[in-house]
């Protein structure tokens, strides 16, 4: 190296060592941007066997992604070849696998290695996997995803179903579906994909609905590969595509469902009511179909073909109540057993967990279990006071729902890295959000989160133990702003 260049390197930094917890998209683009910043000394636990994480584990039929394709995707890293303006999951899957090996991620990863338990202690994180594998990190990214916990609902009789039973994020594919009646229990995102993807597959499709839900048309067109040919001449096409489509999600929904009255969300429900009136003939079935609660109060629902779907001969909207199930199939309140071969439940997450069931403990043996008792929280959804260097992506009262995640991730990890650049030049040790800072910021999430459309009279994995929506409550604008830089005065910087 010749003395100028030894010049323009600057002051030494600290080498830091990275843990990331999670190889779904948050965890690869959190590798990317280490490897970007000259930090290429990290390893990426993942507990399964393939990265992909929401994606490498919902498989079930029809399965896609609601968000623009060319807004799902890292911003540096448009794809000219997505088939359709909403990605099928396995076209996302491989987009995830591809950019993975592209970047040289894949080799940092650690497959079959579940963190159980993550402490900080002698000022490092002490890391140690399931199967006893130890190591240690000064810095934690928890990268573990949101809607990965499924949620099995409590229905007496579940395990004598003589049938196959599966949750829908546990797809059975030596299941054959072809020619049988098939149940889903569920009327969420998941559960209006699997019946649009089924009816025409099986003898007969029963869906149990507990609550109806607000459907917004979608049209779901394809690229021609003139247009995938003209992406790959000129990328800034799709950059331009990224930026406008993550506009409109913006100014059309977004910024909008943080103010219940807003004319937007007075729209989309006029919208979702065109859906329901013009496209279901039946006014029985379309009165069954009726939710009586604000559109988009429940994450909002889209689809381009869920109603023609419901009204196919071979196909039942049950809205009687769950009894129990049965060997044969599922026996509602009214006495009526429908027999079925087999029952999916498309019932949903345990939206609470988080980076759980791993056990962390922070500093002086505060264990998150007990921080988090009552329910999870994070300073701007993105560390807690007492764990130092532990920085979560899409952790607790983020934006989710109606939100690219990929977006929400870059604006967070772009955010960390800011701060890690407090321990990399030595200003300190370690750095955590301030009781004071996170309280203040807990408290105005909350009363702002009142206001929103999703506190206006619907159950949903939004509401915490108290009824109160626990996602970020303000416009996206404002996150992308608060992401913009630490104010580094909310953080406690020790060491
Ligand atoms: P969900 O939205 O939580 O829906 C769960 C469904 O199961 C609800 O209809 C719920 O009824 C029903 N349910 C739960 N327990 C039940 C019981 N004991 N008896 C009868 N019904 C019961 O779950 P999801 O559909 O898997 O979607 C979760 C989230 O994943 C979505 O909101 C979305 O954010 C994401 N997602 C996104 C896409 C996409 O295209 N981007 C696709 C799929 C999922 P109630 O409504 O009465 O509670």
């Amino acid at each position: 190296m010749s003395d100028e260049s030894r010049l323009d390197t600057g002051p030494a930094k600290r080498r830091l060592r990275f843990a990331i917890i999670g190889a779904g998209m948050s965890g690869i683009l959190s590798g990317i941007k280490l490897d970007a910043a000259g930090d290429h000394d990290y390893t990426i636990y993942e507990k399964a066997d393939r990265l992909g994480g929401t994606w490498r584990e919902n498989t079930y039929p029809g399965i896609a992604c609601d968000i623009p394709s060319h807004l799902y995707s890292y911003s540096f890293e448009p794809n000219p070849d997505w088939s359709h303006l909403y990605a099928p999951g396995a076209e996302i899957q491989a987009y995830f696998e591809g950019v993975a090996r592209r970047y040289g991620v894949e080799a940092h990863m650690r497959f079959g290695a579940e963190i159980a338990r993550c402490e900080f202690r002698g000022g490092r994180w002490q890391l140690e996997t399931t199967r006893g594998e130890r190591d240690q990190a000064d810095v934690v990214i928890a990268a573990t995803g949101v809607l990965h916990h499924p949620y099995i609902p409590v229905i007496d009789g579940l395990d004598r179903f003589e049938g196959a039973c599966f949750h829908s994020a546990r797809w059975d594919h030596g299941v054959g579906l072809d020619g049988r009646r098939v149940g889903v229990v569920g009327t969420g995102s998941t559960g209006v994909q699997i019946v649009s993807a089924l009816v025409a597959r099986v003898a007969q499709l029963v869906l149990f609905q507990r609550t109806p839900q607000w459907i917004a048309p979608q049209e779901n067109p394809p690229y021609s590969p003139e247009q995938q040919a003209e992406f790959r001449r000129t990328p800034a096409l799709m950059c331009d595509l990224h930026h406008d489509m993550s506009r409109v999600l913006a100014e059309s929904f977004s910024n909008a469902a943080v103010d219940a009255n807003s004319p937007q969300m007075q729209l989309l429900e006029e919208i979702c009511r065109a859906n329901l009136e013009s496209n279901v003939s039946d006014p029985a079935l379309r009165e069954k179909l009726r939710p009586n609660y604000r559109a988009a109060c429940k994450r909002l629902v889209v689809s381009p073909d869920f109603y023609q779907a419901i009204q196919k001969p071979n196909a039942a909207l049950v809205t009687e109540a769950i009894d129990r199930v049965e060997a044969r199939g599922v026996r509602t309140r009214d006495g009526r057993l429908h027999e079925l071969d087999v029952l999916v439940l498309a019932t949903g997450f345990r939206a609470d967990r988080f980076v759980r069931p791993m056990q962390v403990i922070g500093r002086g043996g505060t264990r998150l279990d007990d921080v988090w008792a009552q329910r999870p929280f994070a300073y701007l959804s993105i560390s807690i006071p007492g764990f130092p260097n532990l920085f979560m992506l899409n952790g607790p009262n983020g934006p989710v729902g109606n939100f690219s995640l990929i977006e929400v991730a870059e604006l967070q990890i772009a955010y960390i890295l800011q701060l890690v650049d407090e321990l990399r030049a030595g200003r300190c040790r370690e750095i955590s959000p301030s009781d004071a800072a996170t309280a203040t910021f807990d408290a105005a999430r909350v009363a702002a989160a009142k206001q929103t459309v999703w506190m206006t009279g619907c159950r949903s994995w939004y509401l915490d133990d108290r009824g109160i929506p626990a996602v970020w409550p303000w416009t996206f604008d404002r996150f992308r702003e608060e992401m913009a830089a630490p104010k580094l005065d909310a953080y406690e910087r020790a060491g």
